[in-house]
C-alpha cells in the first residue's frame, strides 16, 4: 500500500506529489491525464517568476518534476470510487474504471474542474483565439478591445467589472431576463461607463475570420430575432463544474459540488485530503492549486506521523 495516494494529475496533484515524495514516503498518483486544465491552455503569463510559458510546455515541466522523485504514476486511469477506511488507522481504497484497486494510508483528491461550455458553433474552433474562460489569465490580451462576457451570474459580472478596467468595452449577455449576480456587483457594473448589459439573450454562435474571433450572434429570446455583436473576445462564464460526481457518497460536498476542506486541506473523512479546483478554495488558478496541493501533502504527512 501507499503512504499517500493522489487522485488527479494537474498542478494541485503535481505539487502534492512532489511535497509528499520529498518526505521519503511511498507516493502514488492515479490520473486520467497529466497536466490537467493546463493542457487546454495556450499562453500562461501569471505563473509567478515565469514571465511566459505555454500550457503543453508547463504540463511537460510538471511531469518531469514529479517523475524525478520516483512517484508511481498510474495513467490513463479514471478513479470511480473512494472506499474510506472502516476504522481509523486502516487503509483507504481507490478503485478505477479499469478494475484496479489501490490502497493507501492517506488520500489526496485533486481532480480539478471543467468549465461549462456554451455548446455553440465557433466556441471550440476559436478557443485560445478569442474565446476564453479565464479573465485573470487572458484579460490583458484584450487591452483596448471590445469584448463580450457570456453569463450574468457572480463570476460573469466579476469578470465584466475586471475586464472593463483593461478593455475598451464590455457587453454582458445573460440568458435570463435579469442578471443573477449579487446586487453590489450589479451596481458596480452599472457605475462603469464602458459596459452594456443585454438580458434575455441566448448566444447562438461565435463568429470569426478563420484566425480569430470577430463577433458573436445571439437570439433575443423575447422576439426570437437573431442579432450580431462585433467583439474581439468572448469570455464564457457560465459555470465551473468540479470533477467530483464520483465522490457524492463519501466526502462532504458544497452545494456547488466542491469538496469542502479546511485551511489544511482536510475533508470530513480523517486521512482524506483535497486540493485545487475540485475544492471550496476561493479563486481557481495554477499558483493557487500549487499552494493547495503542497498544503494537503504536508497535512497528510502530519496525519501519518500522528497515526
Ligand atoms: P486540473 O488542472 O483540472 O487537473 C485535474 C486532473 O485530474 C486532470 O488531470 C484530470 O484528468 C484528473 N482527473 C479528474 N477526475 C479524475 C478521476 N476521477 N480519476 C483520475 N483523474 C481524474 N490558471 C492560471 O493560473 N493561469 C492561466 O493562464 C490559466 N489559463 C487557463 C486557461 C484555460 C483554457 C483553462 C481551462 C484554465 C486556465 N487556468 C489558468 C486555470 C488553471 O488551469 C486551473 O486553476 C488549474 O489547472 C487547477 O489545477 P488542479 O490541479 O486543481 O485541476
Amino acid at each position: 500500500p501507499y503512504d499517500v495516494l493522489i487522485v488527479g494529475g494537474g498542478p494541485a496533484a503535481s505539487a502534492a506529489a512532489i511535497y509528499a515524495a520529498r518526505k521519503g514516503i511511498r507516493t502514488g498518483m492515479v490520473t486520467d491525464r497529466r497536466g490537467g486544465q493546463v493542457l487546454d491552455t495556450m499562453s500562461i503569463e501569471n505563473h509567478v517568476s515565469v514571465t511566459y510559458t505555454e500550457g503543453p510546455r508547463l504540463a511537460e515541466d510538471l511531469k518531469a518534476h514529479v517523475d524525478q522523485y520516483g512517484v508511481d504514476v498510474y495513467t490513463p486511469q479514471l478513479a470511480d470510487a473512494l472506499i474510506p477506511a472502516s476504522t481509523p488507522g486502516e487503509l483507504h481504497e481507490i478503485s478505477t474504471t479499469s478494475g484496479g484497486r489501490l490502497r493507501a494510508k492517506a488520500i489526496i483528491l485533486a481532480t480539478g474542474a471543467s468549465w461549462r461550455l456554451m455548446g455553440v458553433p465557433g466556441e471550440n474552433e476559436y478557443r485560445n483565439k478569442g474565446v476564453s474562460f479565464c479573465p485573470h489569465c487572458d484579460g490583458p490580451l484584450f487591452k483596448g478591445k471590445r469584448i463580450a462576457v457570456v453569463g450574468g451570474g457572480n463570476s460573469g459580472i466579476e469578470a465584466a467589472i475586471d475586464l472593463a478596467g483593461v478593455t475598451a468595452h464590455v457587453t454582458v449577455l445573460e440568458f435570463m431576463d435579469e442578471l443573477k449576480a449579487d446586487q453590489v456587483l450589479i451596481d458596480k457594473l452599472h457605475s462603469l461607463p464602458n459596459t452594456t448589459v443585454i438580458t434575455g439573450a441566448r448566444t447562438t454562435e461565435v463568429l470569426g475570420d478563420g484566425d480569430k474571433v470577430t463577433g458573436l450572434s445571439y437570439e433575443d429570446r423575447a422576439s426570437g430575432e437573431i442579432r450580431g455583436l462585433d467583439v474581439d473576445g468572448v469570455f464564457v462564464q457560465i459555470g465551473l463544474m468540479p470533477n467530483t460526481a464520483w465522490l457524492t457518497d463519501t466526502v462532504t460536498l458544497s452545494d456547488r459540488g466542491e469538496i469542502v476542506i479546511d485551511e489544511r486541506g482536510h475533508t470530513n473523512v480523517p486521512g482524506v485530503f483535497a486540493a485545487g479546483d475540485c475544492t471550496t478554495v476561493p479563486y481557481k488558478q495554477i499558483v493557487i492549486a500549487y499552494g493547495a496541493g503542497s498544503t494537503a501533502a504536508l497535512a497528510a504527512f502530519d496525519h501519518l506521523i500522528r497515526s
